[in-house]
């Protein structure tokens, strides 16, 4: 609308809607980009046979557009300028998941590079507030240029463990929503030669401890005073770090209880364990996209204000 910031901008879609898919799309400036109209096929059918210069509106985020495999936007003057976002689509899930409303207080525990704290501020339109932390230098100081050039203008990003927050400090007093994306093993990223990066290789050890990580981050999440909603992702393929995680959270606090993601995603979270229904997993076989896992918890207590 304002043409201020979007992860889809100066686009005009026309067409007869049927799939929510069938577009004609003009990307201003470049004309390098085809058009597809007409389109008849299955949805999934139809990302599976996009060519060379075609793309498609997707088929569950609006704000989504996919493209055929191998096209590099990178020297693309919409994703020079910021206009666009390059992600993968599982990577888009947990801002839409989250959804804050417009004016929410929000919080991005774990936010380099910045691509899901630009998501949420396009949701919700920069207005309200962003707590955006990171542990690593480097990779906030990245995240500052790439949220300053896709025009993100209300996030305050701390260069600090998540960890080290205090909950009750009054300018968390308004967070509703917290995203919760922390380091994992990154077991579900898919390589350009389509092998999964590093499935192998990962100790127990290992896993042990970013589970604990994971855990103790959610529960950390799970302290401020009046927090409605968050959501929990991670790359990884691990049920350690996934379906475990949102178990030993759901054991330790009563507070919160599991929301179904995302109902009509069929891909749900692994039989034979409690939460795997409500959650999401992605996959490249699935889904044709990185391997994902998406929980979303939501509170339950209701909270009297105490009468004067
Ligand atoms: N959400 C990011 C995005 O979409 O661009 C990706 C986040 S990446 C999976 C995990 C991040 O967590 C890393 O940048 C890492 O430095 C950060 N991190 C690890 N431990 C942290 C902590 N205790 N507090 C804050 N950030 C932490």
């Amino acid at each position: 609308g304002n043409g201020i910031l979007g992860m889809i901008m100066n686009i005009t879609i026309s067409g007869n809607g049927i799939l929510g898919m069938i577009i004609n799309l003009k990307i201003s400036g470049n004309g390098i980009l085809g058009i597809i109209m007409n389109i008849t096929m299955d949805g999934y059918q139809c990302v599976s046979s996009l060519k060379k210069k075609q793309f498609m509106k997707d088929l569950h985020f609006d704000d989504l557009l996919v493209f055929a495999p191998n096209t590099d936007l990178h020297d693309n003057v919409l994703y020079q300028q910021g206009d666009i976002i390059l992600q993968d689509k599982a990577s888009c899930i947990p801002a839409h998941v989250l959804c804050p409303p417009l004016g929410s207080h929000v919080i991005d525990t774990c936010a380099a590079p910045g691509n899901k704290t630009s998501h949420l501020a396009s949701i919700i339109n920069n207005t309200g507030k962003i707590y955006a932390f990171d542990l690593d230098t480097k990779r906030i100081g990245t995240m500052g240029n790439l949220t300053a050039k896709a025009g993100v203008m209300n996030t305050q990003l701390f260069n600090q463990d998540f960890l080290k927050t205090n909950p009750t400090d009054n300018k968390f007093q308004k967070v509703e929503y917290i995203l919760v994306d922390p380091s994992c093993t990154g077991s579900g990223i898919v390589n350009r030669n389509d092998h999964l990066m590093g499935a192998q290789g990962i100790t127990k050890a290992r896993l042990r401890s970013l589970s604990s990580f994971q855990v103790m981050i959610l529960k950390h999440a799970m302290e401020f005073p009046n927090l409605k909603r968050v959501v929990y992702s991670t790359c990884s393929v691990h049920r350690e770090e996934n379906e475990d995680v949102v178990a030993e959270v759901l054991k330790c606090n009563k507070n919160f209880a599991l929301k179904t993601v995302m109902p009509s995603w069929t891909h749900r979270g692994l039989e034979g364990t409690d939460v795997g229904k409500h959650c999401i997993r992605a996959s490249a076989n699935v889904d044709f996209t990185n391997g994902f896992f998406v929980a979303l918890f939501e509170r339950t207590e209701m909270k009297f204000e105490k009468q004067a």
